[in-house]
């Protein structure tokens, strides 16, 4: 629960915002146990936690995944991710990239600085810290790939991913954004749809 970033088109702010009002917290096991008895129950092959940023909480996030591959060595987790934090701390990138079940998915907003103050109104040197997230990944081998919202991407985030790695740009994953109406009068007021519109 809470997030470091405050996107304009997030679908899941109400928990963002007001953790403390909505749902319930548990201990890692209790997450790891629940995620394998879903997936087992519906035949998945690979879970997640979604909404919200899970990396805030490290060694939590860490003890969830490796008790998941305890339970269910066959499960593939997947990471979704604004990177920051793993842009900010090597370590923590380099120890989710010794997880055999791990998937990253490092999700961007834009493709500029100056968009990503825009849209999560967060200082725009803080883009640099999601590119060093990716730097982090493929400098310690983990299994990743890097998403995009398609409406916001920028040939800028292209050149910069290449330099990393040509193969990131190969797996580059455009994602669609879905635009419910409280989203648009907050992408309205940060002037984002005629933002959309330019690029
Ligand atoms: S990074 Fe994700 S959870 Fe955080 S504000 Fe943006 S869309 Fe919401």
């Amino acid at each position: 629960m809470g997030c470091n970033l405050d996107c304009a088109f997030c679908w899941s702010y109400r928990t963002r915002i007001h953790p403390e009002r909505i749902g319930t917290f548990y201990a890692p096991e209790e997450v790891a146990q629940r995620l394998v008895r879903i997936a087992r129950e519906h035949g998945f092959r690979a879970v997640r936690i979604s909404g919200n940023e899970p990396t805030l909480c490290t060694a939590h996030l860490l003890a969830v995944i490796q008790t998941v591959e305890q339970l269910d060595p066959s499960l593939l987790f997947v990471l979704e991710t604004n990177g920051i934090k793993l842009g900010e701390d090597e370590p923590f990138a380099g120890a989710l990239a010794t997880c055999p079940n791990l998937h990253v998915r490092v999700s961007f907003k834009t493709g500029t600085p100056e968009n990503f103050e825009l849209i999560t109104t967060r200082p725009r040197e803080w883009f640099e810290l999601q590119l060093r997230a990716v730097e982090h990944l493929h400098t310690h081998n983990a299994s990743f790939h890097v998403a995009v919202i398609a409406e916001y991407a920028h040939e800028y985030l292209l050149q910069r991913l290449g330099l990393i790695s040509p193969a990131i740009l190969k797996s580059l994953e455009y994602e669609q954004l879905t635009i419910h109406p409280s989203i648009q009068r907050r992408m309205k007021e940060r002037g984002l749809l005629e933002l959309q519109r330019r690029i």
